[in-house]
């Protein structure tokens, strides 16, 4: 049964001339978690687990659409010429993503600064760049890095700073299970990197209310 799904994937990976990935393959994914439960020593046809592979490949799918996601579609018509020439800060944004490594969730907030050069972004769509991003297998210190270049780039901003703070599920359930570890990165870029007053200026400025404030 295993040759079979992984046959299937691989016919469905070929059609696609283009090199984009399609949207999950939900029939493959049912199958792949039955056969899952079974090598976990579970039996899929009792009561309890009769709908799991369907909520397991729609929850999956779910927790993936960012890869699907066109961040010039999302941005169209959401740039807007100004002079303005302060810091922007949108922070405490929620997110969760999947990590890679253990397909296990890890979830916290991000912060998002960026000093503009005659454009601006419609706040709303921060948190809609933020879920493109997470939602896809991820590592943080990556998730962090293509929020910053994306902005950077589509905004062609003077500088772009972002911070990521997570509870990693795969810390907290398993290995070293720490469960009020919070993981930090993030990602300098223009003169959030060559400026320390303005890094440190967005530093302060999201420190206030922020998650891992003990206050
Ligand atoms: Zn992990």
């Amino acid at each position: 049964m295993a040759k079979q799904v992984v046959r299937r994937r691989g016919q469905r990976q070929v059609e696609d001339v283009k090199g984009n990935r399609g949207p999950a393959d939900l029939d493959v994914l049912q199958s792949l978690v039955t056969e899952m439960l079974l090598a976990l020593g579970e039996k899929p046809g009792r009561n309890g687990l009769l709908k799991t592979p369907e909520r397991v490949a729609k929850a999956f799918a779910f927790m993936t659409q960012g890869y699907h996601r066109d961040i010039d579609h999302l941005l169209n018509g959401a740039l807007f010429p100004i002079e303005y020439d302060e810091m922007v800060i949108v922070k405490d944004i929620d997110f969760f993503s999947m990590c890679e490594h253990h397909l296990l969730p890890f979830y916290g907030r991000v912060h998002v600064g960026y000093l503009p050069n005659k454009k601006v972004v419609g706040l709303s769509k921060i948190p809609r760049i933020v879920d493109v991003f997470a939602r896809r297998l991820q590592v943080q210190e990556r998730l962090t890095v293509q929020i910053a270049e994306t902005l950077k780039s589509k905004l062609n901003a003077h500088g772009v700073g972002v911070v990521v703070e997570a509870r990693h599920l795969c810390m907290m359930m398993r290995g070293v299970e720490k469960q009020n570890t919070i993981a930090v990165s993030s990602s300098m870029l223009g003169v959030f990197r060559s400026q320390p007053q303005t890094r440190v200026e967005f530093l302060k400025l999201i420190r206030r209310g922020s998650v891992s404030d003990s206050d």
